[in-house]
């Protein structure tokens, strides 16, 4: 449905359109997890046909640009929205962005609710939340009763569940920064007993190492960086930690890494190149980069300049 979607791996013959439909998100209420991380509990009627697939599910946002108080779209129509979205002026497009779905459920009173754990991030300063970073924004001031719009899963089995641990692989390498982290967490809630986890996860502050819970048996190096890090001494920290560690080698592990794109490139390039992990088996996302926010990775990918997620494509 978006650009940030990857097409190696639709895993039925039924129609993309089927997948995902139009959701309406009205926040219930808010929680600060650690240092960066603020959990937006989002309820709403329409969630009763929504139908995460677990795992790293993710979905697309559309927040108010602005001070608008809530997001609407001009057309929910699957064939039509994207015209009319992208018709409407600037000022008044609702932003579109990419999150994972931390968790669905439904209460003992039979509300449905979604979770999303948003990376606050660029609100330092006033000059800085004004200027951008809308989807941190707004995660940031989120207030009982706003309304938010989503293209969400309406089938568990979905293309935007990435992992996908092929049957028998009994180890699985993994390498989050905090904005896969909640992708990350709700993997490992999924996994079995008996599976082995080796896992490097890097956040920005001691206070974002947040509790995990699984029953794998999980080995977890947490990276906390360092304050001002430009990318390549971020890359390289994150690489020399992998290169130091012992990977479990008996057995060929199903790796899963996302990030931010330069990281997720170079971890990439030592798995493949350095310790010889068959490529076909690393699935890679970049979640977002630094110094572009989400409209210009998506005219990257709609003018087909996009690095490819396929685990085939090159280094
Ligand atoms: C499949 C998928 C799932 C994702 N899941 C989550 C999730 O659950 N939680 C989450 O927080 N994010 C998640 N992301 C990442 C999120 O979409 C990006 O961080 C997005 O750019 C945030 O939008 P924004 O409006 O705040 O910033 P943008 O307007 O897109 O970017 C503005 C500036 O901020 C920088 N920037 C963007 N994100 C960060 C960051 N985290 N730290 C520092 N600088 C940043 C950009 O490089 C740019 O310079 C996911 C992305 C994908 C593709």
């Amino acid at each position: 449905m978006t650009a940030t979607t990857s097409g190696t791996d639709a895993p039925s013959d039924v129609p993309e359109t089927a997948h995902f439909r139009f959701f309406t998100l009205e926040v219930l209420r808010t929680r600060r997890l650690g240092h960066s991380f603020l959990r937006v509990t989002f309820g709403g009627e329409s969630l009763a046909d929504f139908r995460s697939g677990g795992y790293d599910q993710s979905l697309s946002l559309f927040l108010p640009c602005g001070d608008q108080e809530h997001a609407e779209l001009p057309s929910t129509d699957e064939d039509t929205w994207f015209g009319a979205w992208r018709a409407m002026p600037d000022g008044e497009r609702p932003v579109m962005r990419s999150y994972t779905v931390r968790e669905q459920r439904r209460t003992a009173d039979g509300t449905d609710e979604v979770d999303i754990d948003f990376v606050l991030h660029g609100t330092a300063t006033p000059a800085a939340s004004a200027a951008g970073s809308p989807a941190s924004r707004w995660a940031g001031r989120a207030v009982t009763g706003r309304r938010i719009m989503a293209i969400g899963p309406a089938v568990a089995e979905n293309k935007s569940v990435r992992f996908q641990r092929p049957e028998g692989v009994g180890a699985v390498l993994m390498y989050a920064d905090e904005t896969a982290l909640p992708a990350a967490a709700a993997i490992l809630e999924r996994l079995p007993a008996g599976t082995r986890v080796k896992a490097w996860f890097e956040v920005p502050h001691a206070d974002d190492r947040l509790g995990l819970h699984t029953l794998a048996d999980t080995d977890i190096t947490w990276i906390v960086r360092e304050k001002g890090a430009g990318a390549a001494e971020r890359a390289e920290r994150v690489v020399s930690e992998l290169r130091a560690a012992e990977l479990p080698t008996a057995e060929a592990p199903y790796t899963w890494l996302a990030g931010e794109a330069g990281t997720v490139r170079a971890v990439r390039r030592h798995l493949v190149q350095e310790r010889s992990i068959d490529r076909r088996a690393v699935r890679f996302t970049g979640y977002w980069r630094l110094g572009a926010s989400e409209e210009q990775l998506l005219a990257e990918a709609y003018a087909g300049k996009a690095p490819s997620e396929d685990p085939g494509s090159e280094l």
